[in-house]
């Protein structure tokens, strides 16, 4: 097998009752050719995960297999790994170019063929003008981009991303994310990316491996990460902005069927509820998920009309063509995402408003678990 495999890898630190549990039982693949991203909060166990993979940790169990080979023990530089490290790894009395150039000066490269390695990457990167400067000469955001062009300009089996580009501003992140997508294209990369930021994950990756607190929560492409996240953790962790969920109990007497929070009561959908296989089950306690997209404007605000969450504005945050409306409904507070032309004029702040809710755009977890059920 090309790529990597990572087989129930676990990781504590320190012993005895301050062991802290960074990876448990984590496994998975990323296929030659792949660009794997590997998502969770802080804290969720991702540097450690690079960092096993790499040869910088030994992990307490679990195999570490790179193009088919048991690496788990393999010192990091037989591993042919290619890890962009922080900016402050820079060689200071260095210029850029002789920075990005020293993998390629180890390896012994022809020197045409050097120059134009660190030059294409330089070009894609946006540094060919500063290839002559000392990092010292350089803003944190340019030292960051030699930094990942440092590790470009190898030909790794496997390269390991650790937020690259999260000191980069919002303009510039937005371009380095389409050039990493193009340059993993160009050069046939296998690449694993550590993020906490779901847009890169949803944008780049071909799979999103998700993981909190050292687990993993669920693996798959963006899409179906998006559409059909395996549990609320998921579910409220990726999408921007995230996915409203409150507390609530599914009814289902008389032939209809009802999710109710509060003073709240939203019908559900009885072909849709069956085919979950949550129909006709006594009152259960769920937790409800509904995207901001999914939330539109009640033409009335009254209480009792169908499927509309009525409360109060909290919180108004106005975009380009869009507001970020925060209504709070019995103690939950819902975040819509509603077009400025719906809205007719800015809201006031403790207005009542109703929130149009389509059930069959409504998640249901189970409370306890978190497991999505529909
Ligand atoms: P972040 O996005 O904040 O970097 P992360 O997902 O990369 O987080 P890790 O850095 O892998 O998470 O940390 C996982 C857990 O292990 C955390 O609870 C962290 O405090 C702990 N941890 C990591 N490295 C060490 C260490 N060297 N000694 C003790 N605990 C550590």
């Amino acid at each position: 097998m090309a790529g990597l495999r990572v087989e129930g890898i676990e990781k504590a630190f320190g012993r005895g009752e301050r062991a802290v549990r960074a990876v448990c039982d984590l496994s998975f693949e990323v296929a030659d050719r792949e660009f794997v991203f590997l998502l969770g909060p802080s804290g969720a166990g991702k540097t450690t995960t690079l960092r096993t993979i790499a040869g910088l940790e030994q992990p307490d169990a679990g195999r570490v297999l790179i193009n088919g080979a048991d690496m788990t023990w393999a010192a990091p530089r037989e591993r042919n790994v290619a890890m962009v490290y922080d900016k402050n790894s820079l060689y200071p009395h260095l210029s850029v170019f002789e920075n990005m150039a020293y993998p390629l000066r180890l390896q012994r490269l022809a020197e045409s063929e050097l120059r134009e390695r660190v030059m294409g990457v330089a070009k894609i990167l946006q540094i060919e003008r500063m290839l002559e400067r000392r990092p010292r000469e350089l803003s944190g955001g340019q030292q960051q981009r030699v930094a990942i062009g440092r590790m470009l300009v190898r030909r790794a089996d496997l390269f390991l991303m650790d937020e690259p580009i999260s000191h980069l501003d919002a303009k510039l992140r937005a371009h380095m994310r389409l050039e990493f997508k193009k340059l993993q294209r160009e050069f046939q990369s296998t690449i694993l990316y550590v993020s906490h930021d779901q847009l890169e994950a949803m944008t780049m990756g071909d799979r999103i491996v998700a993981m909190n607190e050292g687990v993993v929560q669920q693996i798959g492409p963006p899409r179906v990460i998006f559409d059909r996240p395996a549990n609320r953790f998921v579910a409220g962790f990726v999408g921007e902005p995230s996915m409203n969920i409150a507390d609530c109990t599914l009814e289902d007497a008389g032939g209809a069927a009802t999710l109710r929070f509060g003073h709240q009561r939203l019908a559900l959908d009885r072909d849709w509820l069956d085919a979950a296989g949550l129909g006709n089950a006594p009152a259960r306690a769920l937790s409800l998920g509904i995207r901001p997209q999914h939330l539109s404007l009640a033409p009335h605000a009254g209480q009792g009309a169908p499927n509309v969450i009525c409360g109060v504005v909290y919180a108004a945050e106005t975009l380009g063509s869009e507001t970020i409306l925060d209504v709070e409904a019995d103690g939950v507070i819902f975040r819509a995402w509603i077009r400025n032309s719906a809205l007719g004029g800015a809201p006031e702040i403790g207005e009542p408003i109703g929130l149009q809710v389509d059930p069959r755009a409504i998640y249901l977890f189970d409370r306890a678990i978190g497991r999505t059920l529909a």
